[in-house]
């Protein structure tokens, strides 16, 4: 054990003294030796980092980005899932497809069809655990270690995680208030290829960007992919959220009108259950057998009993009426946030106003540095996730992201009343 951090234990509370003691005893293990250069990139994200201390009760958390389930038909959905297993079980237990199955590939494209994507097949439809494991997929296809992959800043948090540990160089894109900036993409693709790099893809969130909940502007979709067909470059396709639009139809994903360029991510766990870890990858025609086969290398199958129940939902239940119900939620919920963040916080600072999704994203002056006031915010009786989680540069940073999702409006108004002293106390401070 080093002295310092013999030094960090010796300042914390008995019991995290005893852990990070442990911590540092077990690093000296012999077995470190035979970790990949890759494991050590791996790490747990930030919103696991504050996952348990959310959970405090009398906390506010605005941290984890968690949908809201309790407007779920429980009781029915119990036994839907009984009945799967009564009348179906030895199917419901026992090993499917590798690619997921047949009747909930085909329902994927019909909830494709449902936000803009009309020619869809149930052949180039992968089910993966959650988008997550499809994201980690496409990394494993198409990238070595110091391969390029081009995000937004900022970006989602979890495949931020998953290109690091890929051994990837991640390379941001500034966004404004309209998404992605097309040249300033082009300027990037430009001189990140003139160094010899190999960019391998566009990892995008178009609509609701966790965390920022900034939009792609409809005009500008089109001229993303084209730069990046230009460039020889795919486009991953992240969208979660496509169809928790607050007002109006859902924005045409850039996939819709680029089957070739773009591999394309949905899930169910915005818009039913993350519990159930189902997801996709729509892939092109060309590059789906290679995806395939790195999705079943890792699962074998998806999980069939959790198909076969996301299935009788999509085909039983009223589940485009379920995300009428969601949108009309959220929207109460972003808007509570929108306006408590407006009678509370202190001059100087400034946040998204999102068009649907989960986030908002609030910016404050220059120099403060919003990790060190996650623990004053949790003293106060507030979480929320420090900005620097989601960009890959170690700099610190002056944003934090808040969540709506999972809390009613009354807790959210409470939430920011109490974060806002905190950040008053800091501006003051500079
Ligand atoms: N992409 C984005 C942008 C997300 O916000 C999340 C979850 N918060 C995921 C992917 C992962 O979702 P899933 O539960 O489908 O793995």
């Amino acid at each position: 054990m080093t002295n310092e951090t013999l030094d960090d234990a010796a300042g914390l509370l008995p019991a995290e003294a005893i852990d990070a003691i442990e911590r540092a005893a077990t690093s000296a293990h012999r077995h470190e030796n035979l970790f990949s250069e890759r494991a050590a990139n791996i790490k747990q994200s930030a919103v696991r980092d504050v996952f348990d201390i959310s959970m405090r009760p009398g906390l506010v958390s605005l941290a984890g980005g968690s949908p809201y389930l309790q407007s779920l038909p429980l009781e029915r959905l119990a036994a839907t899932a009984g009945s799967i297993i009564a009348e179906n079980g030895l199917t419901a237990l026992q090993y499917g497809s590798g690619q997921g199955t047949e009747e909930l590939r085909a329902q994927i494209c019909e909830v494709m069809a449902a936000e803009g994507i009309l020619d869809a097949l149930p052949q180039n439809v992968v089910i993966t655990a959650g988008s997550q494991s499809a994201q980690d997929i496409a990394t494993k296809v198409f990238c070595n270690p110091g391969d390029v992959v081009l995000v937004e800043n900022p970006t989602y948090v979890g495949a931020l995680n998953t290109f690091e540990a890929y051994q990837v160089q991640v390379e941001t894109v500034e966004m404004d208030g309209s998404g992605m900036v097309p040249d300033l993409l082009e300027a990037r693709i430009a001189a990140l290829q003139t160094a010899g790099k190999n960019i391998k893809f566009l990892y995008t969130i178009p609509s609701f960007n966790n965390p920022s909940g900034i939009t792609l502007a409809p005009e500008r979709r089109q001229e993303i992919v084209d730069i990046c067909r230009r460039a020889n470059i795919l486009v991953l396709e992240d969208n979660p959220y496509g169809l928790l639009r607050f007002d109006g139809e859902p924005l045409e994903p850039l996939r819709a009108a680029n089957p070739s360029d773009v591999i394309y991510m949905g899930s169910f766990s915005k818009i039913f259950a993350p519990g159930l870890r189902i997801g996709w990858a729509l892939v092109p025609e060309h590059l789906q057998r290679r995806y395939y086969l790195a999705a079943e290398s890792v699962t074998l199958c998806p999980p069939t009993f959790n198909q076969m129940l996301v299935s009788a939902y999509l085909r039983d239940y009223d589940w485009k009426g379920q995300i009428e119900t969601y949108r009309g939620l959220y929207a109460q919920r972003c808007q509570a946030m929108l306006a408590a963040l407006e009678e509370y916080m202190p001059p100087g600072l400034s946040w998204t106003t999102p068009e649907g999704g989960f986030f908002v994203w609030v910016t404050l002056p220059e120099g403060v540095d919003t990790y060190p006031l996650l623990k004053k915010a949790i003293d106060a009786g507030v979480v929320f996730i420090p900005g620097a989680a989601f960009t890959p540069s170690v700099e610190s940073s002056n944003k934090l992201r808040l969540a709506f999702s999972a809390v009613p409006p009354d807790a959210i108004v409470e939430g920011v009343r109490r974060l806002a002293p905190v950040l008053r106390e800091a501006i003051a401070a500079l």
